[in-house]
């Protein structure tokens, strides 16, 4: 039977973001874990089976390959694909590694149904960084400097929150369960505690550099490094490059998001480089060779005799690297055939020669052309 697509399975499109999969797979997780359907084989059946899409469209290594290869990325003869992907793991660890561990006794469903914010706002935020590069940069790729600025964790207080000396104290709010009580009517429900935020603990006396927050807004530089291939709306992945935490949880990403400057010369189609060359109507008629720019210098390009305005010529392997590496995309070249604006007195004669020996010269050409204008004669 055929394996159902890691996309299908999820319900997101093939070109979902890591959020929207995240997003995805906690949905359909919860609908589908053993804990929450007892006996119902179907349901763990089904939940091997996303938490499987998921593992392989979370990395993006394994997607690139899955969106390549399909599911034979990861199975039969191809080992070099395999290997490279790597196997499966037990689907409760992945399940684990996207909720947590589920500390502190609450187990898995309190972590999920908990709110998320409660992971959310623990960890720092991700950040986008837009980068513009010329077309030469993306074809050959580029280590960059680039400068911004984010909270990090404040020196001060070595990210504590709390002045040097002072104490963390319980919270009084919710005496350090990090919960509080709240009651609606006959419903008593809990909440995280307002005056700790959930950590269980108060400081004592803030720090006075960043008033307990534990990180402060400074400038940064970070070297990035930006592998040949990449195009408009290609988004790189720093791990860990974004905001410090609040308190104790993990920094958040970086993404540069690239956007290629448009060239002089060349227009990019995918791993194609597009370019428009004027050539003399000789050039065109009698053949020969010329010299065309490509991004790497110059090549040598053939022009064969009756060479009309408009044709296209490729140049193998002189386009764009794929991101993914391997091989190169082509360039292509389109002729246009330029007619003189001017002529001296002997060239001149020498065409109303030219035209007077070819005879035909005052009518269209082409055969085609004659056939179908016949009819408006
Ligand atoms: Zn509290
Ligand atoms: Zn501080």
């Amino acid at each position: 039977m055929a394996k159902a697509d890691y996309y299908e399975l999820l319900g997101v499109a093939k070109t979902a973001t890591e959020e929207e999969l995240k997003k995805a797979y906690r949905k359909k997780a919860v609908q589908y874990h053993p804990d929450k359907n007892p006996g119902n084989k179907e349901a763990e059946e089904m939940f091997k089976k996303i938490s499987e899409a998921y593992e392989a469209l979370k990395d993006p290594d394994k997607r690139a390959a899955y969106d390549r290869y399909g599911h034979a990325a990861f199975q039969g003869p191809g080992a070099g694909a395999r290997s490279a992907a790597g196997g499966f793991h037990d689907p409760y660890d992945i399940f684990r590694e996207v909720f947590g561990q589920g500390g502190g006794g609450g187990g898995i469903f309190d972590e999920m149904f908990g709110g998320g914010s409660r992971d959310g706002g623990r960890d720092g935020s991700d950040l986008r960084y837009d980068l513009e590069i010329t077309l030469e940069e993306a074809a050959r790729g580029i280590e960059k400097e680039i400068s911004f600025r984010k909270l990090m964790a404040c020196e001060h207080c070595h990210a504590s929150g709390a002045e040097p000396g002072s104490k963390r104290i319980t919270c009084p709010t919710c005496r350090g369960a990090g919960q509080v009580r709240r009651s609606g009517g006959i419903i008593v429900f809990t909440q995280t505690c307002p005056t700790c935020g959930g950590s269980g603990v108060k400081i004592e006396k803030p720090c006075s550099v960043c008033h307990g927050e534990g990180r402060t807004a400074k400038n940064t530089k970070l070297n990035v490094k930006i592998p040949p291939g990449v195009d408009s709306g290609s988004r790189l992945r720093s791990a860990g490059n974004g905001e410090a935490a609040a308190a104790g949880g993990n920094p958040g990403d970086l993404y540069i998001v690239i956007s290629v400057k448009e060239h002089e010369l060349f227009e990019r189609q995918g791993d194609d480089l597009f370019c428009e060359i004027p050539i003399k109507f000789t050039l065109a008629t009698l053949g020969g060779t010329i010299e065309v720019p490509t991004l790497t210098g110059k090549a040598t390009l053939k022009i064969p005799h009756a060479t009309q305005s408009g044709t296209t010529f490729r140049l193998r392997e002189r386009g764009m690297p794929t991101l993914r590496g391997g091989r190169h995309g082509d360039q292509l070249i389109r002729v246009h055939v330029e007619v003189p604006s001017s002529l001296t007195a002997e060239q001149r004669r020498i065409l109303e020669e030219f035209a007077k020996v070819s005879g035909d010269a005052q009518e269209p050409t082409s055969r085609s052309f004659f056939e179908k204008a016949k009819k408006f004669f």
